[in-house]
Formats: structure tokens, C-alpha cells, sequence
């Protein structure tokens, strides 16, 4: 349902721009190409670095549309309770608002009202542990609804980028599509291909010479197309507005207005009684 949903979507919004742009023959051949951007996060809560990376990677590689996916439950074990789905997709929503390309996405979901409903429940009373949502699961659907003329971009930072190497599949999830990774201050073009799986790396002799050259420009390998986005790293991260908002501290400055006054009317990162989900 979800996905013939965002079909649906895709193709309207495909159909739009094509008739838009005047182009009456390529819509008439069914024909037309789009970059799609896939961002994926816990966005607990989602943040103006977030928006930043987007917008810079939709600019710069032409991405009609980005899809921002909050995932119901990430692979790897959060060091602190994740607020509920339902919160975290509403702030997604709310923050790309202004932005006719970013789609708040539902490709991660729980897929049991129960689970929605835990929100603001205490955590004895969230149903069974929900599946996990691998990236390359995700990924491998979301194609599915895409035309084999779409180009499906995965959007990531720099600090989750090193990890690559242990996420499920990797290997496959880079041959799937090409990745935008932003680059932040500090790294290298050698850390950039370091974190590569192994099988996917080049060798050290190749890399070394790199280690003083920015993590910047086009990293073409077989199996792998990186394109590195430097300047979008803002200081700002989810596990800092957590700690803002549980002392009450103001959060405009990291966060769209609309998100700072969400988390407030719901109590969120508030301690014993805000809405978390334990995973
Ligand atoms: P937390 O502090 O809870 O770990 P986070 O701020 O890193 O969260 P996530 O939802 O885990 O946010 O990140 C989703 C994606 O956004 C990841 O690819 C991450 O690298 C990237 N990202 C997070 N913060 C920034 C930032 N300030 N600038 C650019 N990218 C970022």
C-alpha cells in the first residue's frame, strides 16, 4: 500500500514537471529521467545539518526529489531510547514543508497501528520488537517503483559513511545506487576509501598518497560511485538537541521553528515521561 503509494507520487510528480517544462514529447513516450535523492536517519529529531545536506545535494546533482526516510527501527543499537516513529515522521514532515522536492517518507514504518500507538506509552507497553530496517531492504523496494531511466542517489554523512563497511550487504547497497556522502572538516579523501568494504578498497599503496587530499570530487571505483560533498557539515547533532531540550534549553537555532515547537507542545526529550519507544 505504502508502496504503490509512493508510486503513485513519484509519477505524478514526474507527469507534473514533464508538462511543466513543456516537454509534451517525452511525456507522451512515457519517457522521462529523474534523480531521486534517498536520505535515511533516526532524525530524533531532524535537524537544520539534515536540511543542509539535502539542499546541497539537491542542487548540486539535480535530485527532483528527496525522500526523507526515518527509520522505525535502525540496525544499530541507539545509546539512548528512540521517540516513536509517529514523532519523529511528524518532525520530518514539518521540517520539509517549505521544500516541494523533500518528501517525508514511509518506506520504514512500523507496520502494525499497535506500534504506532505506543507513542506516549510507557515502554512495558510497546508491542514485540518490530523488524529491523536494513537500508539495503529499502533500497532494493523502493527501486522497484522506480523507472530502470531513474537514478537513485543515497544521501549520508561523513560520520555514518564510516561505518559502511558493517552494514548489512554493503557491498550490494553501494552497487545499487550512487552515494552523495558530506564530507566534513578533517577527513580525507584515504578515509573516504578506507571505509569502503574491503573487497570494494583500493589498495593501501593506492590510497596512501591520499591522506592529505580533502574528502572532495568524484570517487569512481568498480561497484562503487561516490560523489563527495564538502562544506555542508554544520556542528550540529540530534544527540545535542536531545540534551537542549531536556533542560529546557531554547532549540531555534538548530532546528526549523515549526520542529522547536513540536517537541515542546509534546514533552519530548523531557526525561522519565517523554514518549520514547525502548528498541
Ligand atoms: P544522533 O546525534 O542522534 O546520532 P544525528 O544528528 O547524527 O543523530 P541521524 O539521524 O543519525 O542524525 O543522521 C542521519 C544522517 O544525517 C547521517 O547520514 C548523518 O551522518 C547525517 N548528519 C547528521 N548530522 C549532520 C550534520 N550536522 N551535517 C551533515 N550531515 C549530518
Amino acid at each position: 500500500m505504502l508502496q504503490h503509494d509512493l508510486q503513485h507520487d513519484l509519477q505524478q510528480r514526474r507527469s507534473n514537471d514533464d508538462t511543466n517544462r513543456g516537454n509534451a514529447e517525452k511525456v507522451a513516450q512515457g519517457i522521462s529521467k529523474m534523480n531521486i535523492g534517498f536520505f535515511g536517519g533516526t532524525f530524533d529529531p531532524i535537524h537544520r545539518g539534515h536540511l543542509a545536506l539535502a539542499q546541497a545535494a539537491a542542487s548540486r546533482y539535480a535530485l527532483r526529489q528527496v525522500l526523507f526516510v526515518p527509520a522505525n527501527v535502525p540496525p544499530h543499537k541507539q545509546k539512548h531510547p528512540l521517540t516513536a516513529f509517529i514523532h519523529r515522521y511528524a518532525m520530518v514532515a514539518l521540517a520539509t514543508q517549505d521544500e516541494r522536492g523533500f518528501v517525508p517518507s514511509l518506506l520504514e514504518a512500523p507496520e502494525t497501528t499497535a506500534e504506532l500507538r505506543s507513542a506516549g506509552q510507557p515502554s512495558a507497553a510497546v508491542p514485540a520488537r518490530a523488524e529491523v530496517n536494513y537500508s539495503i531492504d529499502t533500497v532494493r523496494r523502493l527501486k522497484q517503483t522506480l523507472k530502470k531511466s531513474d537514478r537513485l542517489f543515497f544521501l549520508i554523512g561523513m560520520d555514518a559513511f564510516r561505518d559502511i563497511a558493517k552494514w548489512r550487504e554493503a557491498r550490494a547497497l553501494l552497487g545499487e545506487c550512487d552515494f552523495i556522502v558530506a564530507s566534513r572538516p578533517g577527513f580525507s579523501l584515504r578515509d573516504v576509501a578506507e571505509s569502503l568494504p574491503e573487497d570494494l578498497r583500493p589498495p593501501a599503496a593506492v590510497t596512501r598518497p591520499f591522506h592529505k587530499q580533502p574528502a572532495t570530487g568524484d570517487l569512481v571505483l568498480p561497484g562503487v560511485s561516490l560523489h563527495l560533498l564538502e562544506g555542508v557539515h554544520q556542528s550540529v547533532s540530534a544527540t545535542a538537541i536531545r540534551g537542549a531540550a531536556a533542560q529546557g534549553k531554547p532549540l531555534a537555532r538548530w532546528l526549523d521553528p515549526r520542529v522547536a515547537d513540536y517537541i515542546k507542545k509534546q514533552g519530548l526529550y523531557r526525561g522519565a515521561f517523554a514518549p520514547f519507544v525502548r528498541l
